[in-house]
């Protein structure tokens, strides 16, 4: 069986300046100084990265960085957005893709998600593709449906094995920001059916993938949550900007 490393992601979304930025990655550094097997990942927003990334530079990289989002195209005129290129540049491995507020509030289809999928990669950056169902799919008893048709997006487009280069984060969108986390169970069943879906394709691929875990995770519940078989870690949002909510987390990951 793949041995997958444990990794929490921080997404800061739209929040923070110059100051509380480089106070929450010093904070964070200090915070998981004594975690060694937990890969961490900080995606600040774009006009920040270049301080986290010179400040987790200077602490050795023991933190990676991304970004939220890409635009599609490599360069060109396409104003106020940013390109794969410009992420690697500023040393990202990371990029967040599909986030469901992109899908919600920006109108990215499925079919613009897989684009993105195939610019990360083209960038060499790895993409962490989110899919999650709403509160009316899953009550309407979609959520599988819902998942496997955001994730075939990306596979039709890119082939199973991108995977491979890649990380997953399932995120319910009806836990999102909102406090009402997955039970584990709930998150299993889905983290589950992923893995199965994609093993039926390329059971490497599937066994090595990272699954993560989003929507309301706090140190509380993440302990739970990780100790589920598929569930190797967790995009955090809200509480990646509390040092302290975000170290636990980390180190309720093992
Ligand atoms: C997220 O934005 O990816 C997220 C999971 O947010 P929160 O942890 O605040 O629910």
């Amino acid at each position: 069986m793949a041995v997958r490393r444990p990794f929490v992601a921080g997404n800061w979304k739209m929040n923070g300046n110059r100051a509380s930025a480089a106070e929450l990655v010093a904070g964070v550094l200090r915070g998981i100084e004594s975690v060694a097997n937990v890969e961490v990942a900080l995606l600040p927003p774009f006009i920040l990265i270049p301080i986290v990334a010179d400040l987790l530079k200077q602490a050795g990289g023991r933190i990676a960085h991304g970004g939220q989002n890409l635009e599609v195209h490599a360069s060109g005129a396409y104003t106020g957005e940013i390109a794969g290129a410009m992420l690697r540049d500023f040393s990202c491995t990371y990029v967040a893709v599909g986030h469901s507020e992109r899908r919600s509030l920006f109108g990215e289809t499925d079919a613009v998600v897989a684009e993105k999928f195939v610019a990360a990669q083209t960038a060499k950056l790895v993409p962490i593709l989110c899919v999650g169902e709403t509160l009316a799919e899953r009550d309407a008893g979609q959520t599988e449906a819902v998942v496997q048709r955001q994730l075939d997006a990306v596979v039709q487009r890119s082939g199973v094995a991108s995977l491979a280069g890649a990380t997953l984060a399932y995120e319910p969108v009806w836990a999102i920001g909102t406090g009402r986390t997955a039970t584990p169970e709930q998150a299993q069943a889905v983290h589950g059916f992923l893995r199965a879906r994609i093993a039926a394709q390329d059971a490497k691929v599937a066994a090595g993938l990272r699954i993560l875990y989003g929507g309301s995770v706090k140190a509380a519940n993440a302990v739970a949550l990780f100790a589920q078989p598929d569930i190797d870690g967790a995009l955090v949002g809200g509480a990646s900007l509390e040092v302290r909510s975000f170290a636990d987390i980390v180190k309720n990951s093992i």
